[in-house]
This record gives structure tokens, C-alpha cells and sequence, in this order.
């Protein structure tokens, strides 16, 4: 049976968690900040590393691409985002990134050649902690918010997304709408107090 290399993964999230480290053992990694392009820069070496390929779009959302036996056909996409809250967890967010690279990891390690892409996507200002709204990167990948309105977006010092992803290398040319994905499955760690305080129980 196929098993995921957990060590690896946790050896990746704590590495990843080193860039933009606070003094209170949590991350800050503001979108499209310095501290977000190293992170992203990391995870791509990490993607390349892997023998993916690396694509941008132009609202800066970041894919990693693994080749199908049938490439032509829509990819199978998973991942989430790297930005953070000015006070964030080392999980959120990153987990599904993450563990979207160990599946692609292990099916290498496997020799799995899969009938359809894979594509590891990373979404540009997932957290709206910089720039409004939250969910820009995928949104203007839907279509739900249209690429202008998205690049023009700025931060409380009035740079905008369109300066922030120049400023960063970020800007892209993957066209924006993004072509429909076969499928997408994104693992997501809120760290926040909600689902305690709503007495959810546990996974097990
Ligand atoms: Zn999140």
C-alpha cells in the first residue's frame, strides 16, 4: 500500500516555518512581502527538486505542474496558500501545500505515472491580511473577481497587488481566468479558536 513519508513532510513544514518565524514560535509571511516570495522560492526548489515544472499566473498564483501519461487532459490540483496573518500558525495554509507535494513526493518515489496532471497550486493572498479581499488568487482564478479589480487591490500603505507581485517576481503570464481543473482537493489547518469554542469534536 501507498504510504506518504510523514517525517518528510514534518522535515518541510518545520523548514518552511523558519522563514518569517516570530520570537512567539508562530509565522508572519504578509502576502506578497519578501518574506512570502522566500517561502515561495523554497517550495518551489522543493518543487524542482521533485521534477516539476513551475508556472505563475497573473495575479501571482504559483503552480507546480507533474506530467500525466494523458497531458492534454485537465490537471488534478491540490494546495492552498503560504501567506499567513501578521500573527499566524505554522500550519494553516501550508499543510495543504504541503502535503499536496509529499503525495507528488511519494508518487516518484513509487514510480506512479499518473493518467492526468497533477498541478501543486499556491494561491496568492488567500488571507486577505494585506490586501482585500481575502481569497483573491483563487477568486480572480474562478472568474469571481475580475484581474483588474484583483492587481488594483492595495495594502494600508497603498501599494497595490499589481506593485507587490513586480516587486516580488511574481507577475506572471498564465492567463487569468484560469482553464477549469478536473478536480481539486485542498487539506486546510484553521489554527483558531472557532471549532474549540463551538465544541466541535476531534477527528480521529
Ligand atoms: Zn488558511
Amino acid at each position: 500500500m501507498l504510504k506518504i513519508d510523514g517525517k518528510r513532510l514534518w522535515s518541510s513544514l518545520m523548514e518552511m516555518a523558519a522563514v518569517g518565524a516570530t520570537a512567539k514560535g508562530g509565522v508572519r509571511r504578509l502576502a506578497l512581502t519578501q518574506e512570502d516570495a522566500a517561502g515561495r522560492a523554497l517550495f518551489s526548489q522543493w518543487c524542482v527538486d521533485a521534477g516539476l515544472t513551475l508556472s505563475v499566473d497573473q495575479v501571482g498564483n504559483l503552480f507546480a505542474r507533474r506530467a500525466g501519461r494523458f497531458d492534454s487532459r485537465a490537471a488534478v490540483a491540490s494546495g492552498s496558500h503560504l501567506d499567513t496573518q501578521p500573527e499566524g500558525g505554522r500550519f494553516d495554509g501550508v499543510y495543504g501545500v504541503l502535503a499536496a507535494l509529499e503525495v507528488v513526493r511519494t508518487l516518484n518515489d513509487a514510480g506512479i505515472e499518473t493518467d492526468k496532471p497533477i498541478e501543486i497550486v499556491v494561491w496568492t493572498n488567500e488571507e486577505g491580511a494585506r490586501f482585500t479581499p481575502a481569497m483573491l488568487g483563487s477568486a480572480a482564478f474562478t472568474g469571481a473577481m475580475p484581474l483588474d479589480a484583483a492587481l488594483d487591490s492595495r495594502d494600508t500603505q497603498g501599494v497595490s497587488v499589481a506593485d507587490a507581485l513586480a516587486a516580488t517576481s511574481y507577475a506572471g503570464e498564465r492567463a487569468i481566468p484560469g482553464t477549469a481543473f478536473d478536480a481539486y482537493f485542498e487539506a486546510h489547518i484553521e489554527q483558531g479558536p472557532l471549532l474549540r469554542k463551538a465544541a466541535c469534536p476531534s477527528a480521529s
